[in-house]
């Protein structure tokens, strides 16, 4: 099988958002570094309240992991609720669990008040358990979740699972009615066009190749060097994500970057689609190398998993092709004979702690450490950081915990180590 690398998402896109090409600004308000969820949720809100913005974006509008994920719009965080209580305390946690409850909401919210045509839905997640142990484990989290957050998740026993399903290979589920799903594409480009008619420079196809902070600086006190020319800012904005580059090292050495892959198959007719996911779930795995997976709105089965850990290059993107079919026909037998048209992969940006990030580095503002909950986490995130940019007092509960480096060979450059921790979770699948 060779299926030529292409991202599903980006074919739905009719008029891609773009900069103008003319001199960048000599001096802003704040200057963004990289246009994703959170720089243009950033840049929409500073723009929106008056601050003259010019975000600064490598490549084109969208063009890191914001373009490229599975649209999963997800209530939660990555780590189990006790390991978060015992690092945090329950007050922290409590505001995490609202943020990320209401990240959804924001997403919601700009989608109705932007007019962004992006098939946002309420459709609700589905969390399939691919051990008996991994099931039984689900009501102590369902119970938990209501106590501590008032958050309602309902349990699906293997006798129900069809109803929800197609598979047979589960054994059991947790529902989340809460969870939704988007076109990430068509969200991030309508972002992108909503941030620009509020006022926000948006500046493609530039990249941050040096920040310098002028302390007294007569016009701003960072200094950005581009590939377009330099500009001056008061404030700066990181959010480079896992694409973040040694321009800003310190930032640099705390970014895991980790590959993501997708596949999407033909188009499927409604009657099998109805069968492999009756409900239109966001639905993921309980595995750490896990799979999440969902059907397209135009009725395509988008299958993805981190099946080579390493950034997506033309290699990894092809071996994860096939893995990711292979594990696909393992989930819904009914699709062997169902032609992929796409794949394409991505690059996770993960914290050593498996926690989102926020707060000030060498005096810049940052956001980053998504992982896979980024679509309402970075849009929330961003207009958090423009808020307290423009003067409210941060009450980010992700700015207080701290924020450990990434140990040399995890870090972006140096993924060396990578393979080592692929491994390490493959075995804990294999024995927990
Ligand atoms: C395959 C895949 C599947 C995923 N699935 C989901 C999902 O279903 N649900 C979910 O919630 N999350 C998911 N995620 C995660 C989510 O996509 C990310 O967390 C989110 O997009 C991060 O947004 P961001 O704005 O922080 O970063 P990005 O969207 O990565 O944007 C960062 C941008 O910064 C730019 N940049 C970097 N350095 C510079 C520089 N020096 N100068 C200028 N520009 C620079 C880059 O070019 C890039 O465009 C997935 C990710 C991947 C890769």
């Amino acid at each position: 099988m060779t299926i030529k690398e292409r991202n599903h998402w980006l074919d739905t896109v009719a008029e891609p958002a773009t900069g103008p090409t003319g001199a960048l600004p000599d001096k802003v308000d704040v200057a963004i570094v990289g246009g994703g969820f959170c720089g243009l949720s950033a840049a929409r809100m500073l723009a929106q309240r008056g601050a003259r913005v010019a975000l600064l974006e490598a490549e084109s509008l969208g063009w890191g992991a914001s373009s490229r994920n599975g649209g999963m719009v997800l209530t939660g965080m990555k780590l189990p609720v006790p390991t978060l209580l015992k690092r945090y305390g329950r007050e922290t946690v409590q505001r995490m669990y609202a943020a990320s409850l209401e990240s959804i909401d924001l997403v919601e919210r700009i989608v109705k008040e932007e007019g962004i045509d992006c098939d946002f839905s309420r459709c609700g997640r589905l969390e399939v358990a691919c051990k008996q142990s991994h099931f039984d484990h689900f009501s102590n989290a369902a119970v938990r979740i209501k106590n501590e957050f008032n958050h309602e998740l309902r349990i699906v026993p293997k006798g129900e699972l069809k109803g929800e399903i197609g598979s047979p290979i589960y054994f059991g589920g947790l529902v989340d009615e809460s969870s939704a799903s988007v076109n990430p594409a068509r969200y991030v480009n309508g972002l992108a066009k909503a941030a620009q008619r509020h006022g926000a420079g948006l500046f493609d196809h530039t990249r941050v190749t040096n920040v310098s902070s002028q302390p007294n600086g007569a016009s701003g006190n960072f200094r950005i060097e581009t590939n377009r020319g330099s500009l001056t800012a008061k404030e700066v904005l990181l959010a480079s994500g896992a694409y973040t580059t040694n321009a800003t090292p310190s930032l640099h050495k705390k970014v895991i970057p980790i590959g993501s892959y997708i596949i999407a198959t033909e188009i499927l007719p409604d009657a099998l689609a109805a069968e492999l996911s009756p409900r239109n779930r966001m639905i993921y795995d309980s595995k750490h190398f896990l799979y999440y997976f969902r059907l397209t709105p135009d009725n395509r089965m988008l299958f993805g998993g981190r099946a080579a850990f390493f950034p997506e290059s033309e290699s990894t993107v092809r071996e994860s092709a096939e893995l990711l079919r292979t594990g696909m026909i393992e989930v819904y037998p009914q699709l062997r004979d169902t032609k992929v048209e796409y794949v394409w992969g991505g690059t996770l940006d993960f914290a050593m702690d498996v926690m989102p990030h926020s707060g000030k580095i060498d005096g810049m503002h940052f956001a980053v450490g998504f992982a896979g909950h980024g679509v309402g986490a970075a849009t929330w995130m961003g207009a958090k950081l423009a808020n307290v940019i423009c003067g409210d007092p941060d009450d980010n509960p992700f700015s207080r915990i701290p924020f450990p480096a990434a140990p040399l060979g995890l870090r972006s450059g140096h993924t060396w180590a990578l393979p080592l921790a692929g491994a390490y979770y493959n075995l804990l699948d294999w024995l927990t």
